[in-house]
């Protein structure tokens, strides 16, 4: 017998609907290229959302048409993700911090229709235009006055169409279709560190019930009196989910736009009353270091995820000793819209001392409702969840991937022996008995020395927490004995001349002697890939060759 409640559609445009009507006076603020704070409202994104929809129609999008965006964080790459998903489209957010070759890849692989990019991105549309055959229109996101100047002396220019004018010439008038939820509304590329990158195609229904789950009180716990500005870019994995979660709650909403330095973040925080945010480590290590320097302190901004790699526990102290600011360590992946897990106390952990609790805060966390996820040995056995043993890292739910987009990679799922279909992360991890999952390493940059293996991830976190280092890396080199073995790679803080010798001497006592690295090497810095990660591969290609002292 079949419930009898109504069938209402979780679509992306029902989120807009509902920022629009309820918290249509909160404001949405935004520093952006064009170099000014810009200000505006839930109000006003629904309704220039609805005329972007139009404008859209009018230039010929139908529905699973890919519209792409090369975009910051700004109220018009807002109305983007509404307009082009609520009308059934598909939102392909391209990251600009790619190659030129990888985004003409990317855009081919994804046959957008219609690209939309800041000015700043301006070249990198010129430098791709030719090679994008299915790009009918290339669109700036900017008023007339800041398009580029007529281009007729260069005809092999791109000469954009201008997003105000495009808005300024459509009706305001829309009503949002309805449609299947399972209907595609976003496109995210992995970023494609092993092979070429993979489509990850998010549906209404996953995106909804992702941005549900993300607002939870364990998860990021966001709510209309809060005010977030999402570092994480809009151009990775949508933001973390945050354009639709900050519409479900309603809050107010600061977009950095290009300025993701510590000193243009500091005051965007400070000058809006921010009391949450989002982003990746490294971006943290730049805001901490310049209010350090210049003895500032927060007087709004509580709460804070991290995630994207692994936070090391030094920064989650430092934030919330120093700066009176709560992280919560948080995994994911494109391939999970991203949230997995995030790591907040139990009520039972309220009773010990604030150093256990922070030794748990410093894990990964607990799966989030609607995600499940289990530890296997390389036989797909189940692992138990005792905190030691470590495996792959296999999760399932509503808004985990199933089928890269054009099933490239062919069929990512595998299934156990209860015929239940899980996604491999490509994560080892071990889980607690409380249910706290803690990443180890990504398979892939785990050292396997003799036999066994070392994850990075504590390595790195134990040098992390010297004083004198900036920046750190560990990586498997080459070993003729024990197969491979930890190199510590490191970036010095300024005027700091910590040693070789103080820095192996600094793991004494923490970790099992063998997973000791067994050399230290001082660089200048460690490359980081489009989304802020450390680049391990291209770290172990450039160490290929080192001689360590016990081969
Ligand atoms: P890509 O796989 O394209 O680099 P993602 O941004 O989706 O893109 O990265 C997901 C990966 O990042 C995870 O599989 C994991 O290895 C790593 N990661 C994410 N969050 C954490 C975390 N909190 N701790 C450790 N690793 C993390």
């Amino acid at each position: 017998m079949q419930g009898l409640m109504m069938g209402t559609q979780l679509l992306i445009s029902t989120l807009i609907e509902h920022a629009g009507r309820h918290a249509g006076e909160t404001e949405i603020v935004s520093r952006r290229v064009e170099g000014d704070i810009h200000r505006t409202n839930w109000r006003e994104v629904q309704q220039r959302s609805k005329q972007l929809a139009n404008a859209l129609l009018a230039m010929g999008v139908k529905p699973g048409d890919r519209v792409a965006t090369i975009a910051w964080n700004g109220y018009r790459h807002l109305e983007l993700y509404y307009a082009v998903s609520g009308i059934g489209a598909i939102l392909h957010t391209i990251n600009p911090r790619l190659h030129p070759d990888q985004v003409a890849w990317i855009a081919n692989h994804a046959e957008d229709r219609h690209v939309f990019f800041d000015a700043t991105f301006l070249p990198i549309a010129q430098a791709v235009a030719a090679r994008c055959p299915t790009v009918k229109s290339w669109v700036q996101m900017t008023a007339r006055d800041r398009m580029p100047a007529a281009q007729s002396a260069t005809p092999t220019a791109l000469e954009p169409l201008c997003y105000e004018e495009l808005l300024a010439a459509a009706a305001p008038q829309l009503v949002w279709p309805s449609f299947d939820e399972n209907t595609a509304s976003s496109l995210c590329y992995t970023s494609g560190t092993t092979g070429n990158p993979k489509g990850v195609l998010y549906s209404h229904r996953s995106s909804v019930l992702h941005a549900f789950g993300a607002a939870m009180p364990d998860a990021m716990g966001v709510s209309a009196s809060d005010c977030v500005l999402p570092v994480v870019p809009m151009f990775h994995v949508n933001a973390w989910g945050l354009p639709y979660t900050m519409a479900l709650v309603g809050c107010k909403v600061v977009f950095p736009g290009a300025a993701l330095d510590g000193k243009s973040l500091y005051e965007l925080f400070e000058n809006e009353k921010v009391t949450f945010s989002a982003g990746v480590p490294t971006v943290w290590l730049g805001l901490i270091n310049y209010m350090k320097q210049n003895g500032y302190t927060f007087s709004s901004f509580r709460k804070t995820i991290i995630g994207g790699s692994a936070c090391p526990p030094a920064m989650i102290r430092t934030l919330n000793d120093d700066f009176g600011v709560e992280v919560i360590h948080a995994w994911g992946m494109s391939e999970m819209s991203p949230l997995g897990t995030t790591c907040k106390l139990a009520n039972r952990h309220l009773t010990l001392s604030k150093d256990l609790q922070l030794r748990i805060l410093e894990k990964q966390g607990h799966v989030i409702y609607g995600v499940d996820m289990k530890i296997v040995d390389p036989d797909g056995k189940d692992l138990p969840w005792d905190g030691v043993a470590f495996g792959d890292l296999l999760v399932r739910g509503p808004w985990v991937v199933r089928a890269y987009f054009k099933s490239e990679g062919g069929d990512p799922l595998v299934i156990d022996a209860d015929g239940i279909s899980w996604f491999p992360t490509g994560d080892v991890g071990t889980i607690d008995p409380d249910g706290y999952l803690q990443i180890t390493d990504r398979s892939k940059d785990v050292i396997k020395s003799g036999g066994e293996w070392i994850g990075s991830i504590d390595l790195e976190n134990i040098a992390m927490a010297h004083p004198e280092v900036a920046m750190a890396a560990v990586i498997a080199i080459p070993h003729p004995k024990w197969d491979e073995r930890p190199l510590l790679v490191v970036v010095r803080k300024a005027d700091s001349t910590v040693s070789r010798e103080d820095l192996l001497a600094h793991y004494e006592g923490k970790i099992a002697k063998w997973w000791t690295p067994d050399d230290v090497v001082f660089v200048e810095a460690i490359p980081l890939g489009a989304t802020g990660k450390m680049l391990k591969a291209k770290l172990r290609d450039t160490f290929r060759g080192h001689k360590l002292p016990t081969a």
